[in-house]
């Protein structure tokens, strides 16, 4: 027995399904997950003593790799001086100063501990601020665990309807969740329609990465800005996995569409538990104390997260965002000519430092897409890298992420055994 089989077989005993996140095992059957021990780089090392070079990079928050030194630095230095102070620090301020500077769409800011956090908080606000219940979100969309995202989420299953897409989620909170597809103007018209002056917000991803990559069809960005404008609806980006790796001003530099409310997570703070969200002064002035919004939470603000974060927006500013896609384009052009070689039809989305294999003869640009991909393909993919020593996500509709902390070699080896694996 394996030290991860030895681990996993104890977790199974005092952990639900052995994981304390479902998406570190694989969604269908639990398999054994790989236990991790330490990781520097692009590189992680397991119980077993087996090293990896790490395309999921704690599902995309390690921008600058594992364990950076400057992050380091900051955690150990912040912690020295107190964990958690049950008041607000200075850090906060200082970090909240700089995100405005930063990021074109946000006059303020509130930190959180999750993306899941943020987004509900996010969505929150639009009802306040407008009076409406209702909330669009996308087919395979996956905003964090709240009750309201549980509709038609990428872990949750299929569905075509508002209805829950786990247990424990009222049919009355899925009732307001409706649905349009990503990439379909007209999917999102159709339902404002129908739904006259009762949509609160339009949750999206500026790039879609819930259901693999999936950028944006020219002009559907900007189609939702002017969609929410014409019915005084609040536009959320949900930038959990983009902003800070699409360049300094996330997804909505990259398109050119400002939004409401962007929310903003695990990336800033280098892997530590963090969310915000933030946007229009005039709809973050609504939150209390000043207004009648509550939300709040104890490690909100907590300085040993603002200091990484700090450190993350200083690297940030001084990244050379142009080499990495450059780096990663290496790496899927690399791939786009093995599997063509292999004659095995594929199609890699790539946007910046992010990509998915999609195993399918066609394009791939919207769910309907996605889900005619052959997983079961991208599965032996994935089982085959893992046992050379490369650490692929599990899924064929998760997103492979590169970091600063990879190098030509890492992306040269694992071009290697991908070429040497067989299909
Ligand atoms: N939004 C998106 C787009 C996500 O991918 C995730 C999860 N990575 C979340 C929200 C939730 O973030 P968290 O896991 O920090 O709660």
């Amino acid at each position: 027995m394996t030290a991860s089989e030895e681990l996993f077989e104890r977790a199974c005993r005092v952990i639900p399904g052995g994981v304390s996140n479902p998406a570190a095992t694989c969604y269908e059957k639990a398999c054994t997950p790989i236990y991790m021990e330490s990781a520097f780089g692009s590189r992680i090392r397991s119980a077993d003593g087996q090293e990896f070079v790490d395309y999921i990079m704690s599902f995309g928050s390690l921008l600058f790799g594992h364990a950076h030194p400057q992050i380091v630095a900051a955690i150990t230095g912040a912690i020295g001086l107190g964990v958690s102070f049950g008041a607000p620090c200075r850090q906060e301020v200082e970090l909240a100063e700089q995100l405005c500077r930063v990021v074109p769409s946000l006059d303020m800011v509130r930190m959180l501990s999750s993306g899941t956090e943020a987004a509900a908080s996010a969505v929150r606000l639009a009802r306040a601020c407008t009076g409406r219940d209702k909330l669009i979100k996308f087919h395979g969309g996956y905003h964090g665990f709240s009750d309201m995202f549980m509709v038609a989420c990428s872990c949750g299953g299929p569905s075509n309807r508002s209805v829950p897409g786990s247990r424990g989620v009222p049919q009355a909170t899925a009732g307001n969740t409706l649905l349009g597809q990503y990439n379909d103007l007209a999917s999102v018209e159709t339902i404002l329609k129908r739904n006259n002056e009762d949509v609160a917000a339009i949750i999206v991803e500026p790039v879609a990465t819930s259901m693999g990559v999936v950028p944006p069809a020219s002009g559907f960005l900007e189609g939702l800005r002017k969609l929410c404008d014409d019915n005084g609806t609040v536009l959320i980006f949900d930038e959990t996995v983009t902003a800070f790796r699409l360049g300094l001003t996330g997804g909505q530099g990259c398109y050119g569409v400002r939004p409401d409310l962007i929310i903003i997570g695990k990336i800033l703070s280098g892997g530590l538990p963090f969310g915000a969200y933030g946007g229009r002064a005039d709809l973050m002035r609504e939150l209390g104390p000043q207004g009648k919004l509550y939300q709040g939470g104890s490690t909100a603000g907590n300085p040993v997260v603002m200091a990484a974060g700090l450190a993350v927006l200083k690297m940030a500013e001084q990244a050379d965002y142009e080499a990495l896609e450059k780096l990663t384009s290496r790496l899927v052009t690399g791939l786009e000519e093995i599997f063509a070689a292999k004659d095995c039809p594929v199609r890699i989305n790539q946007v910046g430092s992010m990509f998915t294999i999609f195993f399918s003869a066609q394009d791939v640009c919207d769910l309907a897409a996605v889900q005619k991909v052959d997983l079961l393909r991208y599965a032996e993919f994935c089982r085959k890298m893992r046992a050379a020593g490369f650490n692929f996500p599990l899924t064929g509709q998760s997103v492979c992420m590169t970091s600063f902390g990879h190098r030509l070699e890492d992306i040269d080896r694992t071009l290697e055994a991908a070429a040497a694996i067989e299909l």
